[in-house]
């Protein structure tokens, strides 16, 4: 999942990306809403962590972009502006949730899993499908009592094709939400098959068909056998 901070207090903004790294997120950091601006336009990002107060740009503009580029974004507001007007004009506009300045951590993580949950329509941390158990707090997958052991990169493509279950995802979509500002060759070359087919494979020890399909020049599916 990849995720975008927006804040121009570099410490803060610093902290937070640490934190959000360790616990398995990518993320990018713009500290000028200049910045911020450009990152929007050539990305898509799964989440936005926005600071209203910038110098350079009104953060609710930032926020009406976002909207516009990309209505799968999701946004949560970060900022010491906790004056209810602010609150109520973001939410109007399209964030999804505001965190008032200082938050714990903590918070911050569990806000973006609800925030990630309601997005794509589930109510847990776990989403139980074809036999597996997808845990996306402790990013692990299991069969039955079974840890399937993936690499961080195969973590990753597989929460992402199950959370967009039955829908065609691209290369392109994958490689954004992976690795960010991607570079031309990098989602044309066979990366991410390489990953697939490895994830194929682990997967296959332990449970029966292949619904890790391949639509053939766009992407992949991951197709829900008797929800
Ligand atoms: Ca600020």
């Amino acid at each position: 999942m990849l995720i975008l901070i927006v804040e121009d207090e570099i410490t803060l903004a610093n902290e937070v990306r640490n934190f959000l790294e360790k616990e398995g997120f990518s993320c990018e950091v713009a500290h000028t809403g200049r910045i911020a601006s450009e990152k929007l336009f050539s990305n898509d990002y799964d989440l936005l962590l926005l600071d209203l107060g910038l110098p350079d740009y009104e953060g609710i503009d930032l926020l009406k972009e976002s909207v516009a580029k990309n209505s799968n974004t999701a946004v949560i507001i970060l900022s010491a502006r906790s004056a209810l007007e602010d609150r109520i004009k973001g939410l109007n506009i399209g964030a999804d949730d505001y965190l008032p300045k200082p938050f714990s951590l903590l918070e911050l993580k569990s806000r973006i899993m609800a925030v990630m949950r309601r997005k794509h329509g589930i109510r847990a941390n776990i989403i139980q499908i074809n036999k597996l158990h997808v845990d996306l707090d402790k990013r692990q997958v299991l069969s039955g009592r079974n840890i399937i052991t993936l690499t961080r990169k195969e973590y990753d493509i597989l929460s992402f094709v199950v959370l967009n279950k039955n829908r065609v995802v691209t290369r392109l979509q994958i490689s954004e939400h992976i690795w960010g500002d991607i570079i031309e060759e990098n989602y044309n070359s066979n990366y991410i098959d390489v990953h697939i087919k490895n994830l194929r494979k682990k997967l296959s020890e332990y449970i029966e068909g292949d619904f890790l399909e391949t639509v053939r020049g766009i992407g992949f599916q991951f197709i829900e056998i008797n929800p």
